[in-house]
């Protein structure tokens, strides 16, 4: 289906979109003329104040309003959604599937379906990457979806989770969304967020510790059965995203950090059995556990302390060397990969730069630097 550009403009919309999200509304205008058209010339006339989207789509047509560079006004207030921030007006395509009195359900959801996937081919946007309003900012929209219970196969129509390869998710902080899958199956039992939060932390802190794996994959098969879901939601990814990219901490003033399965140490009903938890007792203080299952799950100790996490900071990337011929940097990378390490060119300033990973915390990346020293190469912090 055509998306026609008759009434595109910058009306109600501000310079500055980088268009990595989805968002999914439902106009709720119940008035009988209140199709795509209609509101697509209602925000190019200036006719609406304080909203906008980019585009319209009802049961018979799709409208283009704004310039997917431009931002535009629509997950801006917020009701206690738990994206909100992280997918906001400056990184988001809005998409209103109309609800005109008189409107043909079906059709008119299966067209936003289809229009959601064009512009995902068009920017590039992953299926893991389109949200309800509702998702962002906790307001009941689209409605008339929700009303349905009709997100799931809207999810499924678009291709449902993305084919991410989880087994190439390396160290590094930059692969969140593979990791959130991972954080998924192993949480799978878990309906709280604090047991994805928990299961997030556990595998960041397995990696800084080294030991238990170089990367998300061994850690997950070495020490996680449940390993291999191919699912995701948005209770992971959030997770994954707090741990990873902002360094939040379910417990943040535990220094030490210790995780037991449920079956050797907890009571079967989620909470210790002082017994068997007698020798960590001696040394931790029980923090608490983070599963609503009886069965599984993890138990927390760790010694207390006013550690807060490191805040964000730009990315601080691990380089290893910076050479004027490529050859030389594609050396240099073959070096890095027998020994373990991944390791990428970047091309910068006329230099071809040998980079091993980026963090956002910068610990991480001193930690990494360390490692591959230790291993006997260069490698300085950018
Ligand atoms: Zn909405």
């Amino acid at each position: 289906m055509n998306i026609n550009k008759d009434y595109i403009s910058d009306q109600n919309t501000y310079a500055g979109n980088n268009p990595v999200n989805i968002v999914i509304h439902n106009t709720d205008n119940f008035d009988k003329d209140a199709d795509a058209k209609a509101h697509a010339k209602a925000q190019h006339d200036g006719n609406f104040d304080g909203m906008s989207a980019h585009i319209y789509v009802d049961d018979k047509s799709a409208y283009l309003a704004a310039p997917y560079n431009r931002g535009t006004w629509h997950v801006g207030v917020n009701y206690g959604g738990k994206l909100f921030g992280t997918v906001n007006n400056r990184n988001s395509v809005a998409i209103e599937m109309c609800v005109n009195a008189g409107y043909d359900y079906e059709k008119a959801f299966r067209n936003t379906v289809e229009i959601t996937k064009q512009v995902m081919a068009e920017l590039g946007i992953p299926a893991d990457r389109v949200y309800t309003h509702y998702d962002v900012c906790a307001k009941n929209c689209p409605s008339q979806i929700r009303a349905r219970g009709d997100w799931e196969r809207f999810k499924n129509l678009i291709g449902g989770t993305t084919g991410t390869d989880i087994k190439d998710v390396a160290i590094g902080d930059s692969s969140v969304e593979a990791i959130a899958r991972v954080v998924y199956g192993e949480a799978g039992v878990i309906a709280s967020r604090n047991g994805f939060l928990g299961v997030a932390q556990c595998i960041h802190d397995m990696l800084e510790d080294g030991g238990y794996g170089k990367t998300v994959t061994e850690v997950m098969r070495k020490n996680y059965s449940a390993y291999g879901a191919k699912v995701t939601s948005d209770a992971a990814r959030q997770a994954v995203y707090d741990v990873f990219k902002k360094g939040v901490r379910r417990f943040g003033d535990a220094v030490i950090l210790q995780f037991r399965s449920f079956t050797n140490y907890s009571d079967g009903n989620g909470k210790i059995d002082r017994d068997k938890c007698a020798a960590l007792l001696a040394e931790y203080q029980y923090l608490g556990s983070d599963s609503s299952s009886n069965r599984w799950g993890h138990l927390y100790f760790g010694h207390k302390t006013e550690m807060r996490p490191e805040p964000l900071n730009k990315q601080n990337r691990v380089q290893c060397g910076s050479f004027s011929k490529k050859e030389n940097a594609e050396k240099l990378v073959t070096q890095l990969k027998a020994a373990g390490f991944a390791a990428i060119i970047k091309t910068e300033d006329d230099q071809y730069k040998v980079q091993a990973g980026a963090y956002d915390i910068p610990a991480n990346a001193q930690k990494h630097v360390k490692r591959l020293k230790a291993a006997g190469f260069d490698a300085i912090i950018k």
